[in-house]
């Protein structure tokens, strides 16, 4: 059988340099991944609600802890990057451990970056940010997404124990955000045939296991195959250029605070379900998995895995909407289909609303 690589285009490939433990009880071993790197006083960052389990999970780095900054927030303003930095210096520290979801690899990646100081990551939710040279910052009411391979934790470990506990509304929240990731790989511009075959892989281990943590939610099987997605729509996120979905969910983000997993799975069926109008066969494989009209399709995904639906649930104002349409279009994205202000302010009103849209209703005449 012929592969179902694209090898038209031609295309430049290039791996990521970091290390990725994966098994079940991964994190014991965070001790001996601390003496490799020949590392002794470690900063351990997490958000707040975390903050209960570290005494646990640094049993397994005895003499190794220099202090926990339980203070990582959504999006990593730079304040509170500024203040983690002091701790930092405060604790003579000479590595950062990140312990959580996207908020606290964050600010392990923000403090590494201004320190220079060694990350290893152990993440807890499924948005992907640990195998990604990416750091998304705010500042002033903007987020700015920057690159640099310094970003990249040099260790990551999925620990599949760390995330059977893992709220299912959030489960579902952060893996939707993930497979954003692996859409938009399938049409980014800069795609080659390992990140759509990452990609697609990815985005079948969610189809699984999210439905599979809805039914039963600290199913072992179910929480390896979603962390397994987590790592592969993560790591195509670092390997191509993201377009109008992700520019979208940071435009929101930015500018009316929302949460971010839950923004990128309500924005989901809208933004891929305009796309596919210009893309229909590069998102091929993700068609197979979520039906032919791939908008519908994971509206349906998403509806009955009990996912909002609609941005008014997060408390956004309709009125406020045009602030998210203005930040949208400042600096815009590469994008398979071309767009303009009316179309995202279409987009972002059939979200508010919550409405199932079909891409038929988006296709150019
Ligand atoms: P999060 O890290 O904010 O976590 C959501 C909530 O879940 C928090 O309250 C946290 O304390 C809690 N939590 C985490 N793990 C838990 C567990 N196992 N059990 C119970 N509760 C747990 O959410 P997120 O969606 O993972 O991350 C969002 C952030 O990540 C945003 O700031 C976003 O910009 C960033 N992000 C960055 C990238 C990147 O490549 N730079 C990629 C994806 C997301």
């Amino acid at each position: 059988m012929k592969p179902q690589a694209d090898l038209r285009s031609g295309f430049v490939a290039s791996a990521s340099p970091s290390t990725v433990v994966f098994g079940t009880g991964a994190a014991r071993d965070v001790g001996n991944w601390l003496d490799r790197l020949d590392r002794k006083r470690v900063m351990l960052v997490c958000t707040p609600g975390q903050a209960q389990r570290t005494a646990a999970f640094s049993a397994a780095f005895p003499g190794h802890l220099a202090g926990v900054h339980a203070a990582a927030v959504m999006h990593t303003p730079v304040g509170a990057t500024t203040k983690a930095v002091a701790v930092a210096e405060k604790l003579e520290a000479d590595c950062l451990v990140s312990l959580g979801g996207g908020s606290a690899i964050g600010l392990g990646k923000a403090v590494a970056w201004k320190t220079g100081l060694p990350h290893l990551a152990v993440p807890t939710t499924y948005s992907g940010s640990e195998v990604t040279p990416i750091l998304g910052q705010t500042d002033a009411s903007r987020k700015i997404t920057m690159r640099d391979p310094a970003i990249l934790p040099a260790v990551v470990i999925y620990d599949p124990e760390l995330s059977a506990g893992l709220p299912v509304a959030t489960s579902i929240a952060s893996g939707l955000n993930a497979m954003a990731h692996a859409l938009e790989a399938l049409y980014a511009a800069d795609r080659t045939p390992i990140t759509s075959m990452l990609a697609t892989e990815g985005l079948k281990a969610f189809g699984w296991a999210l439905p599979e943590i809805v039914r039963k939610p600290s199913d072992p099987e179910a929480r390896r195959v979603a962390l397994y997605g987590a790592w592969l729509c993560g790591w195509v996120l670092g390997m191509t250029r993201m377009s109008l979905h992700h520019k979208i969910c940071h435009a929101l983000g930015g500018s009316l605070d929302t949460p971010h997993a839950e923004t990128h799975a309500i924005m989901l069926p809208h933004t891929i379900g305009f796309n596919h109008a210009c893309a229909a066969d590069t998102l091929e494989p993700a068609s197979v998995l979520f039906g032919a009209d791939l908008g519908g399709g994971l509206w349906d995904f998403a509806s009955a895995l009990g996912s909002p639906l609609s941005l008014r649930e997060l408390g956004v104002a309709r009125a406020d909407l045009t602030r998210a349409v203005d930040a949208a279009m400042v600096d815009p994205y590469a994008n398979p289909r071309p767009f303009d202000r009316a179309a995202i302010a279409t987009l972002l009103d059939n979200a508010w609303v919550g409405k199932r849209t079909s891409h038929q209703a988006f296709r150019e005449d």
